[in-house]
């Protein structure tokens, strides 16, 4: 089993392929620095035997990608999601390098997937699951070596219960092995919130800019996990109108505005949104074309499509999500030159940097408090929006790309002057 046929072929590995060889054609990497900063350094495919609640043994599949090692301990998310791909974790491992380089985090990046309909299981089959996944990977990582966090399927507990599993290996409490833990645990205030605020906040940067006041602002947001109920929630405090939210099932939509406290305590109950009477039912397809200011992607990749792109009718497109736009749709995106794209690598980065906060906390086994991390984590959110507008003027080309000429030519660099041992 090549990488050629796993991972090369992916359809959302080629989509990051290519933004990459349009940054690195703009800055005429070398070849031999080219290849070595796109191909992922490491790909772990694990098979996981979990005894279920009825007795029987199933096999779950599982990978940790490790995109970068050569700026730091790779970081990134864990997937739990019953179509992962190994081509799909190889392609956020790399989005994942980029974001951090370009935030400026002494890390590396990479991700991690295991197939499975988290829906199905029970709570204990859910606890075996993850302490297997990461009793599998546990060689590969580690406090230096390479940080998990949660993504997509995963949460607070599931990150406990493999912190768990690598402080029991250890045969010490080590909490710096992963990020997005229960506070309880050496988790970090905010962190919880951090990705959706982050979004927000620059959704709320980019708006000033534009000169679009908060009661003038209507925000849809498809995906109604973490990220895209935090950042709605922070965009309401602001003075917004949230008018649609989804999930995989379907969305809602009022003109007035959605109550979202009540949206959530829905989903607590009744596990997803449908049947929510807080407005209309609408589709997905219908969310991401509906007039608003603020469009939010906030689930998964691959949804703003050559089908849909000219069809959006938003001022600002915010990536909550990772890889939410197509090559294609970004170059019918461009061309519209209508909405300004606040591009993944930038736009949910906040969650990644509370996750170093949240590290380095381990780390010094001291403290902070909220205030002082939202206070960090702002300022290195605006740290990072100001050198890429700087970067976008310079080389007069689109935010996505300012975005990952700055974290890719970091990576690079790391990476030519090391050079090769052996
Ligand atoms: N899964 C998140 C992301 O895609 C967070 C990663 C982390 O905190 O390490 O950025």
């Amino acid at each position: 089993m090549s990488l050629e046929s796993t991972v090369y072929q992916s359809t959302v590995f080629q989509q990051a392929c290519r933004q990459f060889d349009i940054a690195a054609d703009i800055l005429q990497m070398d070849a031999s620095v080219r290849e070595r900063t796109k191909r992922p350094r490491r790909c772990v495919i694990v098979s996981m035997p979990v005894r279920m609640d009825d007795g029987r043994v199933e096999i779950f599949e599982g990978y940790r990608v490790q995109h970068n090692l050569s700026t730091g301990p790779a970081k990134g998310g864990i997937r739990f999601h019953h179509d992962v791909t190994l081509g799909e974790v190889a392609a956020l491992a790399m989005w994942m390098s980029w974001k951090c380089s370009l935030a400026g985090l002494p890390y590396g990046g990479a991700k991690g997937g295991v197939i499975v309909d988290t829906r199905k299981l029970s709570t204990t089959e859910l606890e075996r699951l993850s302490r297997r996944y990461m009793q599998e990977i546990l060689p590969f990582i580690g406090p230096n070596v390479d940080i998990p966090a949660p993504d997509v399927g995963t949460n607070e507990q599931v990150m406990a219960w493999m912190m768990d599993t690598y402080s029991n290996h250890k045969g010490h409490f080590d909490p710096g092995v992963i990020t997005g833990k229960p506070i309880v645990l050496g988790g970090s205030l905010g962190r919880r919130e951090a990705t959706g605020e982050g979004v927000a906040w620059f959704v709320k940067s980019y708006l000033q800019d534009l000169g679009i006041e908060p009661e003038k602002t209507t925000v849809a947001i498809q995906g109604f996990g973490n990220v895209g109920s935090e950042a709605g929630h922070a965009l309401y405090h602001w003075g917004a109108e949230v008018i649609a939210i989804s999930d995989y099932t379907g969305g809602v939509y009022n003109a007035k505005g959605l109550d979202l406290k009540a949206a959530q305590a829905w989903v607590a109950q009744h596990k997803t949104l449908q049947g929510f009477p807080g407005g209309e039912p609408i589709t997905n397809e219908q969310l991401m074309e509906l007039e608003c200011t603020v469009l939010i992607p906030a689930a998964l990749e691959r949804v703003i499509t050559e089908q849909n792109a000219g069809k959006l009718r938003c001022r600002v497109l915010a990536e909550g999500a990772n890889g939410p736009t197509t090559n294609k749709a970004d170059e019918i995106l461009a061309q519209r030159g209508d909405i300004e794209i606040i591009p993944d690598v930038l736009c949910n980065s906040g969650g990644v940097i509370v996750s170093y906060f949240e590290w380095l906390q381990n780390q010094q086994n001291y403290y902070w408090t909220k205030n002082e991390v939202f206070d960090k984590l702002y300022r290195m959110l605006a740290k990072a929006k100001a050198s890429v507008e700087e970067t976008k003027k310079k080389y007069n080309c689109s935010r996505r790309t300012a975005a990952l000429l700055l974290g890719i030519s970091r990576v690079a660099e790391a990476k030519s002057k090391r050079g090769l041992f052996p």
